[in-house]
């Protein structure tokens, strides 16, 4: 079952090819302070961004960041945003489907926003078959969810254990990673998992 694998960086950054990149929208979603900033400054620092490639950053009501990722030889623009609040994000339709990505952070270190991130996966699962439901059930529907453990340098404070969060990434059919922002431990692989995620979803919906 690869839906519930943890992410590994099976990566070959060094053949570049002339494709066109396509451009994907993720949203990092999650309460306030558990490290959606911090891990999308990280991403900008990744070792796969491609050769020369300016991120372009928007800050103000909320982030906006875009990247492009080498990766397999493939070239991917992402663009990443954020907004504390889950409540204010009107996740109607539109934000859903030009999505392409959705990462729901929690901090190992907040049971409070581990249970939120769990109302979060419900409720873009429930879009999921909403939808799946006017597409007579086609895979183009299919979201990449990903739940991210973060803050798990902070062991002495830990309290939301891994099996905690794999067994809800199992249940709600989300991939499951533990991050540090902090210290950069998994956030290349988080940035491949993304990546890989994302093209996956493109090749079942143009099946
Ligand atoms: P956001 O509100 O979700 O965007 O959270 P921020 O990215 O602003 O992070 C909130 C606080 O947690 C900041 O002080 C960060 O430096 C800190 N932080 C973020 N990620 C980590 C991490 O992985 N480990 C530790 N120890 N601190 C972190």
């Amino acid at each position: 079952d690869v839906r519930n694998q943890t992410f590994s960086v099976g990566a070959n950054s060094q053949h570049r090819t002339t494709n066109l990149s396509d451009r994907y929208s993720v949203k990092l979603l999650g309460v306030e302070n558990v490290g959606k900033s911090r891990l999308i400054s990280q991403f900008m620092t990744s070792e796969f961004l491609t050769p020369n490639d300016d991120p372009i950053t928007i800050t103000g009501a909320h982030q906006e960041q875009s990247v492009s990722i080498l990766l397999d030889g493939e070239e991917t623009e992402l663009q990443f945003e954020q907004k504390n609040n889950p409540q204010t994000w009107q996740f109607d339709e539109d934000i859903f489907t030009t999505t392409q990505a959705f990462v729901v952070v929690y901090s190992v270190t907040d049971r409070r926003s581990f249970q939120a991130a769990a109302r979060i996966i419900t409720s873009l699962r429930y879009f999921c078959s909403k939808q799946s439901e006017q597409c007579r059930g086609k895979s183009l529907t299919q979201k990449a969810i990903i739940l991210v453990a973060n803050k798990a340098d902070l062991a002495r404070c830990r309290v939301v254990s891994k099996d905690d969060g794999r067994n809800l990434a199992r249940k709600l059919d989300a991939k499951f990673i533990e991050t540090s922002a902090a210290v950069n431990h998994n956030v290349d692989e988080l940035l491949v998992g993304i990546v890989n995620q994302i093209r996956l979803r493109m090749r079942l919906n143009n099946d």
